[in-house]
């Protein structure tokens, strides 16, 4: 028997050592370069190794995850549910003009915490607990917009890159074998999710500004924005800052920054068609 022989037969009598090499060889040959791409708005250049549709499959997983395990608390009806969608469809169709092959979806869950977050990919999650510090919808644009502008500029995928993780991305993506359950948290830590920090303060501050312009995009006064997060500084003040506050809750700046940004998103301004 040749030597090629016998790796075969040796395969074909242990399939699941097979799939994992096949794991690994596609982990490995999906990706071997990073490529150029440029943010929205910011214009910024920036390094990514996952494909759109990696990223579109990397928050999906991530995104049944959450479904399935907080089924209970997903909300289908009323009128916070109507809220969230209302606002979340007029902001999406603005992020779509960016990224027009991600899969926009917004869940509702009940969770009594003020935060948001968009995987990558466009799969939205939003806890009631941030609704009572928005109050209208123009502040609930700008927490979306925020958020989507990390999807929009890849932030997750710059950072999985960044941290050499992006042949393990790939492999979780293509078939989940060839990852360690460590270097599956890493990458699981990246995605953008609730209860992790995994953007830079330059993200972070990157993410406020594309999403102001989307938020005056989709029909949202931009101002708005401001009186948002001062009412969203005073809220957590002595708690843990969660993912929308990330970037230094004590920062003053971040209002400065905004406040001069706001002639550029009153320029993109566009009211609303009736509908
Ligand atoms: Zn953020």
């Amino acid at each position: 028997m040749s030597a090629a022989k016998a790796v075969v037969a040796f395969l074909v009598g242990r399939p699941l050592v097979a799939i994992a090499i096949a794991a690994v060889v596609v982990g490995v040959l999906v990706l071997t370069q990073t490529r150029k791409q440029e943010t929205p708005v910011t214009h910024r250049v920036q390094h990514v190794g996952l494909t759109d549709q990696q990223q579109i499959q990397l928050g999906n997983q991530d995104y049944a995850q959450t479904l399935r395990e907080n089924r209970a608390r997903i909300v289908s009806t009323g009128p916070q549910y109507a809220v969230v969608q209302r606002v979340a469809k007029r902001i999406e169709a603005v992020a779509a003009r960016d990224k027009p092959d991600f899969v926009w979806r917004v869940t509702l869950l009940r969770k009594n915490e003020a935060n948001a977050y968009c995987l990558p990919g466009g799969k939205i999650v939003v806890y009631t607990g941030i609704l009572p510090v928005t109050r209208n919808d123009s502040a609930l644009a700008t927490v979306l917009g925020h958020e989507v502008a990390h999807a929009t500029a890849e932030h997750a995928a710059e950072r999985i890159e960044r941290q050499h993780l992006t042949r393990v991305a790939a492999a979780i993506v293509a078939g989940g074998v060839a990852f360690t359950p460590r270097q599956y948290v890493r990458v699981a830590a990246l995605l953008g999710a609730a209860d992790t920090l995994p953007f830079t303060r330059s993200q972070e501050s990157e993410a406020d500004h594309i999403g102001l312009i989307y938020m005056a995009r989709a029909g949202y006064r931009p101002r708005q924005a401001v009186a948002f997060w001062k009412r969203m500084q005073q809220a957590s003040k002595g708690k843990a800052p969660p993912e929308i506050l990330s970037d230094h809750p004590s920062d003053e700046h971040r209002i400065d920054r905004i406040e001069k940004w706001l002639p550029e998103a009153e320029r993109a301004y566009t009211p609303a068609r009736a509908d």
